[in-house]
């Protein structure tokens, strides 16, 4: 990362990022059972000096919003994610943000919105340049710009075969 200055807050997308699902063709998980982590992130983690900076979550749970899962179980799902990956045995208080509305209403906070990531550096007291958002997807790289974050590709962060 050469002369950049140090990552103080690492956001993290949830699916296809950190978790992926082990039923065929979901691509969200509803319900405890249906997701695992993904080969590799717990030790990746394992490798970042927590004691320099924190981390968070920003995800969309659309399905939510249209019903295939209640806001409750979304957000105990992700917190069972962070614990899992992080090794931790609570999630961090306002660690975890997510979108729960249905992906066509235009709320302020679904990805590629920034507001997700804004609330974390809020929370978190960290500059855009201190923060570096991972994600899988384009909508994940918008936000990332629109938030003035720094941004990485999960394969390229965890060192998968994209
Ligand atoms: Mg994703
Ligand atoms: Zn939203």
């Amino acid at each position: 990362m050469g002369n950049e200055a140090p990552v103080r807050l690492y956001i993290f997308d949830a699916d296809g990022t950190l978790r992926r699902t082990t039923v065929e063709g979901l691509p969200c998980p509803n319900r405890p059972g249906e997701w695992e982590l993904i080969p590799g992130v717990r030790e990746r983690l394992g490798r970042i000096d927590w004691g320099e900076a924190r981390f968070g979550v920003a995800s969309n749970q659309g399905g939510v919003g249209v019903g295939y899962l209640s806001l409750a179980a979304a957000r105990r799902l992700l917190e069972d994610m962070v614990v899992e990956a992080f090794g931790v045995r609570d999630p961090p208080p306002g660690s975890i943000e997510l979108c729960p509305h249905a992906p066509h209403l235009g709320c302020p906070c679904r990805k590629p919105q920034p507001l997700m990531l804004k609330r974390l550096m809020r929370r978190f007291d960290a500059e855009p340049d201190e923060t570096l958002f991972v994600g899988d997807m384009d909508k994940d790289e918008g936000a990332a710009r629109a938030a003035g974050t720094r941004f990485m590709w999960a394969h390229e962060f965890f060192g998968r075969r994209e």
